[in-house]
């Protein structure tokens, strides 16, 4: 089942990243321990009493100043009210309801919306009673919360995956590789995306996925099973120029939480930018597979000298995110789309590779030996012990007497070996340190 996706709406100034802050917290230790990931800040992963959901903080999304201010608040609110599955519209009881809140609450009122008003800033208990004049909002019960020291963010979640429980949507049952095809606009997805299914004969259908309009299309190749995630919101531009950013970056966070796989796509002649590494990491953040085409291969004036540069541009720009494979493509010209389908395949079965432990414990006594990992305060760091622990991607754990004092440096090096030996190209890879003997298999 895909996360459902919960936003957090509001004018400025309400609290919503300091919310965002308290109900994501530092939850994710896997995150933590592995060098090559940092936290997106505007959405995250929230798990509360078994149920998990993705929250966003549309704030992190507004243009930061502009006259197009308040439409484009009023943009993002019709997107939210488009694509999540909760909003939280978050008060102010310092301020009471002001009038870009009422304007928002009338948009709110219109539709049948699964929503929450939360006040926030009720820090202490004796201003509890001034949050009955959100009342007014005609949004129903409004929910005290001080997002800044935490006071009844517990029943804030109680409710938040109470009102989850009634929108969930299983996936559709899919054997085989689900692929999410991503990039920034007019870099060539729908093309690539129906150049796919023109040519395949052996489409099965059109599957409704999570969202109201998404479609996912199946296709075969060469006896097995692909799934294009959400075909029909490559379709769908945003309507606002501001809020492509936000808008895609709803669509482009539920497709990624449904692939194996994500295959970003890339105008080669406008090069990978920062916002794209920015997406890459959010892919990696959710330890999905992933493989870079570079498209419009055939508008590049090619010798090998240009090919040299532009990949190791690519590599400089995708930094450590440099174990993505990538190819040169041109949907035009219909040149390498196959293969692209099969490197992405590869990565698919690089992401399941399983290391017998002996295996991994003979070639890593040798590194580790050739290579000891530093002493830290004249505290001698052993490492003794290590397994691939069986969960849905590369995870391994190192058993040492001093986990927490090895360096970043050293957690990079033994990722490096592990790479160089093993492959796992594309593939997120986690290096977890954990105390020697204390077993805590995440199984
Ligand atoms: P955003 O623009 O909606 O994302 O708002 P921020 O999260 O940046 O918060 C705006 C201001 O309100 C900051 O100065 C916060 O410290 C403050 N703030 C946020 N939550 C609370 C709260 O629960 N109580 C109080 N007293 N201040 C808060
Ligand atoms: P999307 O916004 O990422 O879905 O991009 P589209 O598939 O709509 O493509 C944007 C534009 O780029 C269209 O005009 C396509 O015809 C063009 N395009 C797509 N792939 C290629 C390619 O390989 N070479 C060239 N020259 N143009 C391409």
């Amino acid at each position: 089942m895909s996360e459902p996706i919960v936003a957090i709406i509001g004018r400025p100034n309400v609290g919503k990243s300091t919310l965002f802050n308290r109900l994501t917290g530092s939850r994710d230790a896997i995150t933590d321990d592995s060098p090559g990931i940092t936290r997106d800040r505007h959405y995250g992963h929230v798990a509360w009493n078994g149920r998990h959901f993705t929250l966003i903080d549309t704030g992190g999304y507004l243009p930061e100043s502009s006259e197009m201010f308040d439409a484009a608040i009023k943009e993002q609110v019709e997107m939210a009210m488009d694509e999540a599955d909760l909003l939280l519209f978050l008060q102010d009881a310092q301020t009471g309801i002001t009038e870009t809140d009422e304007q928002i609450a009338q948009m709110l009122r219109r539709g049948q919306h699964n929503l929450m008003v939360l006040v926030n800033k009720v820090d202490k208990m004796e201003q509890e009673v001034e949050v009955s004049e959100f009342y007014a909002l005609g949004l129903g019960d409004p929910y005290p919360v001080s997002a800044m020291i935490g006071r009844n963010s517990g029943d804030v979640l109680d409710a938040i995956t109470d009102r989850l429980r009634k929108v969930a949507v299983p996936d559709k049952d899919f054997e085989g590789i689900k692929l999410a095809i991503i990039g920034r606009e007019n870099v060539g997805k729908s093309s690539l995306v129906n150049t796919l299914l023109d040519q395949n004969r052996s489409i099965v259908t059109n599957v409704p996925g999570t969202t109201r309009d998404a479609v996912d299309s199946e296709l075969k190749y060469h006896k097995r099973n692909y799934l294009l995630i959400d075909t029909a919101g490559l379709k769908r531009k945003a309507r606002v120029k501001e809020n492509v950013l936000f808008y895609s970056s709803l669509r482009t966070i539920r497709s990624i939480q449904k692939a194996d796989v994500v295959i970003y796509m890339v105008d080669i002649n406008e090069g990978l930018s920062k916002q794209d590494v920015q997406v890459l990491n959010d892919a990696a953040n959710q330890y999905k597979g992933i493989v870079l085409l570079l498209n419009k291969w055939d508008l590049v004036e090619k010798d090998h000298l240009t090919t040299n540069a532009l990949k190791q541009d690519i590599l400089d720009r995708l930094g450590v995110l440099r174990y993505i494979p990538m190819m040169f493509v041109s949907v035009h010209n219909k040149q390498r789309l196959y293969k692209a389908l099969d490197l992405a395949t590869e990565v698919y079965e690089n992401r399941k590779k399983v290391i017998p432990t002996s295996e991994l414990n003979t070639y890593f006594s040798e590194v580790i030996r050739a290579n000891m990992p530093p002493a830290v305060k004249g505290k001698e760091i052993k490492i003794n012990y290590i397994t691939q622990i069986r969960t849905y991607f590369p995870l391994f754990a190192f058993f040492s007497n001093h986990p927490n004092l090895i360096t970043e440096n050293y957690k990079r090096f033994l990722e490096n070996k592990l790479r160089e030996r093993y492959g796992f190209e594309g593939v997120p890879v986690i290096i977890s340190f954990r105390k020697k003997n204390t077993r805590v298999f995440a199984e």
